[in-house]
């Protein structure tokens, strides 16, 4: 072990024994708004996803059948939540010489009429496998959290618009994230105040959740994502790493952050990224807490996100080294 490691730890737990993680001006309050999400999140739905995409439509690599297939199949769930706002949009990029069409698809949830602060939240995935596996965990694991948190909020009334989107052709360079980014008008660039990533979230073989940021700072998600461990599981590190989509967004000054499982587990972009090496705690977990932290401020009665005293209560969290 490394001696910075233990430095670390140490004053992790002299913080953990000397302050308390979790202070929030009414605790009953906040546990009943998580419990409307929390309780209502299904981890056999969510696992039922990753079956269906990692063993029934396989791999999913960006330009292939399985990648149609995929994007049928998350038209088709958000459609069955209610959604009428369902976009496909369209891509190409080029790779190897070769041009290559993939997909970006979107669920919209609106605002109530008369609560709406105008602000908008990203929450996305990647549909897309390496196309050599199935890519259980990487990332039919974040597709399905996303599906079921979709699922979840689709009647549950909100202040705040929630974009829902599973990007293509993340394997092959970030670009429906990229993609999806450039397109986005000033006016949304502005309105839009935070983006959940989640990219490898159900491994039974990889380490803890890290919230991952490009430049290693700490920002509106993360504050978030910590507070809301902090009251639904356990208080969650951050760290730096690019290497998925949310980079775009903090490109364009969107606080966003990466969720996943730190160590990777052995079956990273192999043909082991198979179902059987999936958790569903850890599926569970991390729905859990992006939905909490998503509910934090999309719930009706928080003010918009620069007037609000309720969101997000801060918490002491801290920066841990990466470790991929
Ligand atoms: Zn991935």
């Amino acid at each position: 072990m490394k001696p910075i490691k233990i430095a670390g730890l140490i004053l992790m737990m002299i913080m953990l024994m000397s302050t308390p993680v979790y202070a929030a001006p009414n605790e009953q309050a906040d546990h009943a708004f998580d419990n409307k999400v929390v309780k209502r999140i299904n981890v056999d739905t969510i696992y039922q996803h990753v079956y269906h995409l990692s063993e029934v439509i396989g791999s999913r690599g960006a330009g292939t059948e399985g990648e149609l297939q995929t994007v049928e199949y998350l038209e088709d769930q958000f459609e069955s939540f209610g959604y009428e706002d369902v976009n496909v949009y369209e891509f190409t990029f080029e790779s190897g010489g070769e041009e290559i069409t993939s997909y970006n698809v979107e669920a919209v949830k609106e605002p109530m009429k008369n609560h709406d602060t105008g602000q908008a939240i990203i929450v996305g995935s990647h549909h897309d496998s390496v196309p050599w596996g199935q890519g259980a965990n990487d990332d039919a694991s974040g597709t399905a959290a996303l599906l079921e948190m979709a699922r979840v909020f689709a009647n549950t009334p909100t202040d705040t618009t929630i974009k829902f989107v599973a990007f293509g052709a993340e394997e092959y360079g970030l670009w429906g994230s990229r993609k999806y980014a450039a397109a986005m008008t000033p006016g949304e660039v502005e309105n839009t105040v935070a983006q959940f990533q989640m990219d490898m979230v159900g491994s039974a073989d990889a380490g803890d959740l890290v919230m991952f940021t490009a430049d290693g700072e700490k920002n509106l998600v993360t504050d978030l994502g910590a507070a809301a461990g902090s009251r639904v599981s356990e208080l969650v590190p951050y760290s730096e790493l690019g290497r998925s989509d949310h980079v775009a967004f903090h490109n364009l000054g969107i606080p966003a952050a990466l969720f996943i499982h730190t160590p990777l587990e052995p079956w990273y972009h192999t043909e082991d990224d198979v179902i059987e090496h999936i958790s569903k705690e850890k599926l569970q977990d991390v729905a859990n807490i992006v939905g909490a932290a998503l509910y934090q401020v999309a719930r009706k009665d928080t003010p918009a996100l620069e007037k609000s005293t309720v969101a997000p209560v801060p918490v002491d969290y801290y920066y841990e080294e990466p470790e991929l």
